[in-house]
């Protein structure tokens, strides 16, 4: 057996309250870290700013010490000298992008992660925790008040800039409102950091009594999807098994046919929603935790990237991805930190696991959690130091207790540094 029973239930919106009074009493949200610089840089010459150290330049990346100078915003000019001029070694690296998340879930950030098997032990249950409709997730944001929701999001944005991250693709559930709460909450934070927002239609399951053609034509579907495609980048499906299939290809078409971005989670806990996916041409797919060869080389014949989650697979016990085949297909893997309430918004850390787990190349990781996931959300003004793009970068402390001693610095940024490492953000 597993699931929640209602005295777990109870807890969690004992929580939320708590939380919601400590928001009252201004306790969060606030920017904790005293040594955290917001807007790094000096002011020199003939640009707004300048930012000077051990530069990660372009995608690969190339290491090389000097100047990055900066005007409105954006890369212009970026001057190579030799390491003995450098007053500063810090590094200068893009920030992360972060291709898969759901931060609607932030006030559920210790959910019981299945039911006990032994008094030491939990057997993970990944539908239980949040497969709609009744998952703990969507019991759980439906008792969500909007106040709460907004509140909530906006400390994970806050969260989020503060670990490094420029941009993140999130899974926004609940429809328009939803959809709203979220620009509402990133508009609050009111730090560069650019949300991707990947909206979902509050449709009936596959069980439904009303029929897909009669759902997808009636006012109240045509109202919302319509206003859904006005204010998010895209749709992000939660698999294509949990919608009746005539009610997906109407979704998808749409999405399409307006020029947004469809994504879908698909292959996370078995491989059998992987080809229905497949064949709404998504933009994007999300986990594919169990796909096998032939799925794969499927995806890679299509083009399609995918955002791989493994903490998040780890939580919730579905077996790791296949990211070495992945690579070996010639995909175009990017990372996703997925739900807050499964996992802290840490790309440090989704790559500490990264290159722990497989073995992966220091600048394959690197590519993986900046440029390969702007370019999946369509993001190319990000993901890279160079001239040009809009100056997304962190700069770490190369004498932090964390890095110093430190030869290569590619290999202690993937696999070494931590947001605690940031000493400002560009
Ligand atoms: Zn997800």
């Amino acid at each position: 057996m597993s699931g929640f029973d209602d005295s777990d239930f109870i807890r969690l919106l004992e929580i939320v309250d708590r939380t919601e009074k400590e928001r009252k009493s201004e306790t969060a949200g606030n920017f904790p870290k005293s040594t955290f610089k917001d807007g790094y840089g000096d002011y020199a010459g003939d640009y707004d700013r300048v930012v000077s150290g051990l530069i990660f330049a372009g995608t690969e990346p190339d290491l090389i010490y000097g100047n990055v100078y900066i005007q409105d915003g954006i890369i212009q000019e970026i001057e190579e000298l030799r390491e003995s001029e450098m007053k500063s070694k810090n590094w200068i690296v893009p920030r992360f992008v972060n291709a898969h998340t759901h931060i609607g879930d932030t006030l559920l950030k210790d959910p019981p992660l299945g039911s006990e098997i032994t008094p030491y032990a939990y057997r993970r249950d990944l539908d239980s925790l949040v497969r709609p409709p009744n998952g703990l997730k969507h019991r759980f944001l439906t008792e969500l008040d909007a106040d709460s929701a907004v509140c909530s999001m906006e400390s994970a944005i806050w969260e989020m800039y503060q670990n490094g991250i420029s941009v993140f693709a999130d899974f926004r559930e609940g429809g328009i409102d939803g959809a709203a709460a979220l620009l509402e909450a990133s508009k609050n934070a009111g730090r560069d950091i650019h949300p991707i927002l990947f909206g979902r239609p509050t449709l009936t399951s596959p069980e439904s009594s009303v029929s897909g053609s009669a759902l997808t034509s009636s006012n109240s579907f045509l109202d919302e999807f319509r206003d859904l495609l006005e204010i998010c980048d895209g749709i992000g499906v939660s698999g294509a098994n949990d919608l009746d299939e005539y009610v997906l290809a109407k979704i998808a078409a749409k999405t399409q046919s307006k020029r947004k971005r469809l994504a879908i989670h698909a292959g996370e806990k078995d491989r059998s929603d992987i080809e229905p996916a497949l064949s709404l041409d998504p933009d994007l797919l999300i986990h594919m935790t169990n796909a096998e060869k032939t799925d794969l080389e499927a995806v890679a014949d299509a083009g399609i990237p995918i955002a791989v989650c493994v903490r998040s697979n780890l939580v919730t016990g579905v077996g790791l991805p296949p990211v070495l085949s992945m690579l070996d297909e010639g995909i175009s893997v990017c990372v996703g930190t997925d739900n807050v309430m499964l996992n802290a918004p840490d790309m440090f850390e989704e790559l500490h696991f990264l290159s722990k787990i497989y073995g992966i190349t220091d600048a394959m990781l690197f590519k993986m959690a900046t440029s390969n996931g702007a370019d999946a959300l369509g993001c190319r003004f990000t993901g890279s130091i160079e001239v040009g793009k809009k100056a997304d970068m962190m700069v770490l402390n190369s004498k932090s207790l964390n890095l110093k001693h430190i030869k290569d610095p590619l290999a202690g940024f993937v696999r070494r540094a931590r947001a605690d490492d940031i000493l400002g953000i560009v």
